[in-house]
């Protein structure tokens, strides 16, 4: 009996150590995950199953029909003037942690190089990698820029910018990916079934509560349910193939990296359809993966945190060339502005009522810090984060001078 605990234990641990990833320190990336099916009346269950997590550690759910995706803070702002590593609109509570500012004017970039899970420009360490830009992207995006004119890079950048923030755009995608995958959701779902119903009769004495009879019949069965559970992990890692194939064409190492640990680690292919995803679909703001099938809570939430880190900005700890770097920023946050602002409007929400000052949590409050929502009983001053403090609205009439109230 030990050897059947350790070889289950075993096996299930695999499935699990696979459903938990770490990312790199000082980076905290948004973990959306969630489960669906083929036909449009089950497509509309994606906005009830998935959440997104700000953090530094996902768990992704071990199932084979769920999907997994992980979008990213901006790591860094841009302008026609240069980049910066300054994350602007953060929808985490705690925006990333920057050390030292850093900025180059886009003629001044000689190497874009990665290290560890970090980009490097000019042999110093700049920003996390994420799905926006790898060292090649962020060095061909330098090398065109360095290239155009004022105006020509603006228009540029610009586009850029707006290609992550395009919430139809990932609904075609996710359907893609979804429609997709599904026999391989399908294979792989009945293979879980199989292992499961396996475990649970053999770790609760199975034998002894069917009685003899059964208990040789089934031991006899055993070689033929593995051969239908080989066939099946064989369909199952053929229709990844084709659907990694046809997701992504041109990335056959990837596709070869994802299989071939699959191929050997049987669990790990009900952990497939989650990494295909994961690795196909589009870099796109969290935002707008809110807007497109988040709940309206969990809209509002992240949005309201992103507007409050555009409006009221957190001063890096140390920034060497304040002045280049506070042009390219501002710059950039009065673009995300706008492209928040598209999201707003189809989420059918406006940034008053998400920046409006709250009501007094007691009779002696009288300020508030715009940013982080902390209430004070001095009138006016600053806040531990660095931000002026604001009066508060002290009745239903709305008295919050910052202009943001109705
Ligand atoms: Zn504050």
């Amino acid at each position: 009996m030990s050897e059947w605990w350790m070889l289950i234990a075993a096996f299930w641990a695999a499935l699990l150590f696979d459903c938990v990833k770490i990312f790199p320190a000082r980076w905290r990336r948004v973990f959306i995950a969630g489960a669906w099916g083929r036909t449009p009346r089950l497509r509309k269950k994606i906005r009830a199953l998935a959440r997104a997590r700000h953090a530094r550690v996902a768990v992704s759910p071990p199932l084979p029909v769920a999907w997994q995706a992980f979008a990213d803070d901006l790591p860094f702002s841009f302008s026609p003037e240069g980049i910066c590593n300054v994350t602007v609109g953060s929808v985490g509570a705690a925006p990333p942690e920057l050390r030292v500012a850093r900025s180059w004017k886009w003629q001044d970039i000689r190497s874009v190089e990665k290290k560890g899970g970090r980009l490097w420009i000019n042999d110093r360490d700049f920003c996390a990698v994420t799905g926006y830009a790898d060292a090649a992207e962020l060095w061909a995006l330098s090398s065109k820029c360095a290239r155009l004119g004022d105006d020509a890079r603006a228009v540029f950048l610009e586009n850029v910018l707006r290609g992550w923030f395009r919430p139809s755009h990932l609904r075609r995608a996710l359907a893609r990916v979804g429609a997709r995958t599904v026999t391989l959701a399908i294979f792989a779902s009945i293979n879980a079934i199989i292992a499961l119903s396996l475990s649970v009769y053999f770790l609760a004495g199975g034998p002894d509560v069917v009685g003899d009879a059964w208990a040789k019949y089934i031991v006899r069965m055993l070689p033929m349910i593995g051969l239908y559970a080989a066939v099946i992990h064989v369909a199952a890692l053929v229709f990844a193939w084709l659907a990694h194939r046809k997701l992504a064409p041109g990335r056959g190492a990837q596709r070869m990296s994802i299989l071939f640990g699959a191929a050997f680690l049987p669990p790990q292919v009900f952990r497939l359809r989650a990494q295909i995803a994961a690795a196909t679909l589009p870099a796109q703001h969290p935002l707008v993966w809110l807007a497109a099938i988040g709940s309206a809570g969990a809209f509002r939430k992240r949005a309201s945190l992103a507007l409050r880190d555009l409006r009221w900005p957190l001063a890096p700890a140390r920034n060497p060339d304040r002045q280049i770097t506070e042009r390219i920023a501002e710059w950039m946050r009065g673009r995300v502005m706008i492209e928040a602002g598209r999201l707003l409007v189809l989420r059918k929400i406006t940034a008053d009522e998400l920046l409006a000052a709250p009501e007094a949590d007691g009779a002696e409050s009288r300020s508030y810090c715009p940013r982080c929502r902390d209430q004070f009983t001095k009138p006016d001053g600053y806040c531990s984060c660095g931000i002026k403090l604001m009066p508060l609205k002290k009745e239903r009439r709305g008295l919050c001078g910052d202009g943001f109230c109705r």
